[in-house]
């Protein structure tokens, strides 16, 4: 199978239902496949080679939803950038997967003459946008206005859809080789196991489309045949309208968008009715901001997904009907197409309940990652792909994320997993959010130090949250330092950048071992 094959089902049989809605632009399916047909031919008609990466640097619109089908049509490899890079960031992304063509929307336009000159591999860059084209750049409207339409190249299977960098969570970004098969496995296995999407579903896209998240979930809207809708980038007021205006009935967000939405103080002046799933992941959410969710949208049906870009995303999905009791702090089970196990440093099974390495295996698992084999030997070993997260299966086989394995905190002998301890903290009426790390210690090590965020017009102290925790977990496991802070350091997809929390105390803590 390949990614652009529920749009020829789609043009067959609903030629004039609605594929992408941005702003006031709608467009069936029939104008969408023209358009993207189009666009490959113009793509195909650059100096680039079967096979030839071609990077996407913009917001969401439904433009973005032509680029990511254009490309593989036209026999090409996509590579989504991340649009919260900073220039030498993306400039390295371009050189290492050696791209050769960069769709550059308004937004990122200024960007282009540090590229220029810091990607001599780059041919050609077209530029997406609604504002005149900047000069020496090829017009996307007028590329697509002014080409014939293209057959689709339909390379299928192991065939590469794409190069899908890593959040940059744990360290500097790894170029995630996805095949076809990889990315329609995780899509329609994903789709098959839950509630998500389905006949008669609209997606609105807020988080930001070249995550794998969100792009997979555009991949299996694809596979169905169903809408799109798209907001440039995540605002809670925008989301709230365009939910209003456009009725959307499944939203994807990680769980910091979440909690930006729920908290808004204008969210009770929108008609929000419409929205009847939301699917969240990416990152541990704690049962507090959960728990406040279902109170506020009780008629919605959540499901939460545990993935990572290495599996195209999905592993597991903790379906609506499992949200409540201890399951609340699962990642759910595997999806269909993915198997888990968990393992011990020697690779060896550990038994049920017992925390060990999360391993997954499945069609969906990556090929490898680009220009990277070492790293790839690393963590594709004996038919499982290791993920580096912590974690337990429970006798149901509901999968609890424990930690990473680098944000593991080993504090006088014992291991202390983050994630634990900012649920026990989420738990506090003022904690808004809270991010724990070890910090180096004379006399234990590592000692457990939360970083919190209050809610706002709420306080609270060092000692009482102290006192707060051990009533829920080890006194071990209790902060001994808390630091107050008013944001935590985010990554592009809204992931908390522990990294840089712990550079703020004497250098980073030393990388460990299980
Ligand atoms: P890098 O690999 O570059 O450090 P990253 O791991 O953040 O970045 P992604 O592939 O986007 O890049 O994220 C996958 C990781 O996100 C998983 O390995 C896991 O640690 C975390 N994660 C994803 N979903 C969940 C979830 N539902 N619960 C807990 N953690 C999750
Ligand atoms: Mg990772």
């Amino acid at each position: 199978m390949y990614l652009t094959q529920g749009l020829h089902r789609a043009v067959q049989s609903t030629p004039d239902a609605v594929a992408t809605i941005y702003g006031d632009r709608r467009r069936t399916f029939r104008e969408h496949v023209d358009r993207v047909a189009r666009l490959a031919g113009a793509l195909r008609g650059l100096d680039v080679e079967p096979g030839d990466r071609v990077a996407i640097l913009s917001l969401n619109s439904d433009r973005y939803a032509e680029y990511l089908v254009a490309v593989p049509w036209a026999d090409l490899v996509l590579n989504p950038v991340n649009i919260r890079w900073a220039p030498p960031e993306i400039a390295y992304s371009l050189n290492d997967s050696d791209t050769r063509v960069l769709l550059v929307d308004d937004a990122f336009a200024a960007v282009v003459p540090h590229l220029r000159e810091a990607c001599p591999s780059l041919a050609a860059i077209i530029h997406c946008g609604d504002a005149p084209t900047p000069e020496g750049l090829l017009s996307y409207e007028q590329l697509v206005a002014d080409n014939e339409p293209a057959e689709d190249a339909r390379r299928s299977d192991d065939a590469l859809a794409g190069i899908f960098y890593t959040g940059g969570t744990t360290g500097f970004p790894k170029g995630v080789m996805l095949s076809h098969t990889n990315m329609v496995t995780s899509a329609l296995g994903t789709v098959a196991s839950g509630e998500l999407l389905g006949y008669g579903a609209s997606m609105l896209h807020v988080a930001p489309m070249f995550h794998l998240a969100d792009l997979a979930a555009w991949a299996g809207q694809v596979m169905l045949g169903g809408p799109h809708v798209m907001v440039p980038f995540f605002e809670p007021v925008a989301v709230f309208e365009a939910i209003e205006k456009h009725r959307p009935t499944d939203v994807l967000m990680v769980p910091t968008m979440v909690q930006m939405l729920v908290d808004h103080p204008r969210i009770g002046e929108f008609d929000l009715s419409a929205m009847q799933r939301i699917l969240y992941g990416g990152s541990s959410i704690s049962e507090g901001l959960l728990t406040r969710t279902m109170e506020r949208f009780p008629h919605v049906r959540m499901t939460q997904a545990y993935g990572m870009t290495e599996a195209a995303p999905v592993v597991a999905l903790l379906l609506p009907d499992d949200h409540y009791g201890k399951r609340l702090g699962s990642g759910g089970q595997a999806a269909l197409h993915a198997e888990i196990t968990i393992l011990d440093v020697s690779g060896a099974a550990v038994p049920t309940g017992t925390v060990g390495e999360i391993c997954t295996r499945g069609g969906n698992v990556m090929q490898g990652y680009w220009n990277r084999q070492e790293e790839t030997a690393d963590v594709l070993r004996d038919g499982w792909y290791h993920t580096g997260d912590m974690g337990y299966l429970d006798e149901d086989g509901f999968v609890f994320v424990v930690d990473r394995l680098k944000d593991m905190i080993v504090t006088g002998g014992e291991n202390v997993y983050s994630a634990e301890v900012e649920s026990a903290l989420s738990k506090h009426q003022a904690v808004q959010a809270s991010a724990v790390i070890g910090v180096p210690d004379e006399n234990w090590g590592e000692r457990v130090h939360a970083v919190v965020v209050l809610a706002p017009g709420t306080e609270t102290t060092a000692e009482e949250l102290t006192v707060f925790c051990k009533q829920h977990i080890a006194g071990y496991k209790a902060p001994r330092t808390v630091e107050f802070v008013d944001a935590l350091p985010m990554s592009g997809a809204g992931k908390i950048l522990k990294r840089e929390l712990r550079t703020n105390h004497e250098g980073p803590a030393e990388a460990r071992s299980m």
